[in-house]
């Protein structure tokens, strides 16, 4: 048995994620169902179950979606194609895309529109990745950091851009960008990579942990970028490093003989998740967090989000609706209501 848990600071959802749930909770409390999701919300298998059993229908083409019901564009971002076709069949449509991803978007159009042929750093097939490049398709060209700059080759090496998907690991953007950087010494990339917070602070923790622990054990679904970033991380400092979306994924093999157990979870897993892996290994010693900075981050609710239910709340104070009028309705306390609560109405 385990003596100690080192439990990493920050772990779990990040302000994207965190938004996006609350966005879509929002959208089954307000709905009848089905309200339709274009690609899961975020990448864990827990919550999109709990939306599921809400009345959400996942679809993966905009086409699924029968004209005039609510549609909900995920956190990842979505090509510009799938935004203009979600907006003319739905009912009401909400991008929950993240702030941060669409800043990489807007990356591709400036330096498309500059004439720079862009490499994007990502995975092939992630939702992100296929929305970020979809801005423009023919100055885009994906590099996959396990395979690196061989095949790539532009049209002029004085403009070469180089853009990331945010939840790569930073050893993984590290490596592109000296290759980058000494190919093409005009080089244009954002100053701070396009990385983000959430990733890189996950990164560095998981890396605290585990030069203190025997084992480490990642909370998160195996489709989470970020998630199996922190894995990569973890087996490259040479510690057994194992992803979970739950306790029961746990193998008692796995920790045997092991004092500490470092416990980490992706940007995109309840926390709920983590605390019953807390549980599982029952450390003797109890729980060390292990902090390596603070996250205040905040993202608001989509505006469209938020004009929408503005306009619901005036039909509440002309009296159409139940609510108390003139006071305020937890959508203007939207700070305060986190994710974690949002997921619990849902039975989480
Ligand atoms: S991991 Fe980063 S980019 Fe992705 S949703 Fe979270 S904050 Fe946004």
């Amino acid at each position: 048995m385990a003596a100690t848990v080192l439990l990493a600071e920050p772990r779990g959802f990040c302000a994207g994620v965190e938004m996006a749930i609350k966005a879509l909770t929002w959208m089954v409390q307000v709905f009848e169902p089905p309200v339709y999701c274009y690609h899961e919300i975020v990448h864990n298998a827990a919550v999109v179950a709990a939306f599921e059993d809400a009345g959400v229908v996942f679809v993966d083409d905009i086409s699924d979606v029968p004209e005039g019901h609510p549609v909900m564009l995920s956190a990842h971002g979505s090509a510009p194609g799938v935004v203009s076709d979600a907006h003319d069949r739905a009912a009401v449509m909400i991008d929950a895309v993240c702030p941060l991803v669409t800043k990489v978007h807007h990356e591709v159009r400036r330096m498309a529109e500059k004439g720079y042929d862009i490499i994007y750093v990502g995975h092939e097939g992630h939702d992100e990745a296929i929305g970020a490049m979809a801005e423009a398709p023919g100055a885009t060209q994906l590099v996959d950091p396990r395979v690196g700059l061989a095949g790539f080759s532009p049209r002029d090496k004085g403009g070469v851009a180089l853009l990331a998907q945010t939840t790569l690991g930073l050893y993984e953007w590290e490596g592109v960008l000296a290759d980058a950087e000494e190919r093409f010494p005009d080089l244009w990339t954002a100053r701070r990579s396009d990385l983000c917070y959430a990733t890189t602070n996950r990164q560095t923790a998981i890396q605290e942990l585990a030069s203190r622990s025997d084992v480490l054990l990642v909370v998160g679904s195996e489709n989470s970028s970020n998630t199996q970033a922190l894995v990569r991380v973890g087996r490259n400092a040479g510690v057994p490093t194992y992803r979970v979306d739950s306790a029961a994924d746990i193998e008692p093999a796995w920790l045997d003989g092991a004092e500490i157990v470092g416990v980490t979870a992706g940007a995109s897993a309840p926390d709920q998740r983590v605390q019953k892996v807390i549980e599982y290994v029952a450390p003797t010693r109890g729980v060390e967090t292990v902090r390596v900075t603070a996250e205040d981050e905040y993202f608001p609710l989509p505006p469209q989000l938020r004009r929408f239910m503005a306009a619901l709340q005036s039909l509440v104070e002309g009296g159409v609706a139940c609510r108390t009028p003139g006071l305020p309705g937890p959508i203007e306390n939207d700070r305060e209501f986190t994710a974690t609560e949002a997921l619990a109405i849902l039975g989480v």
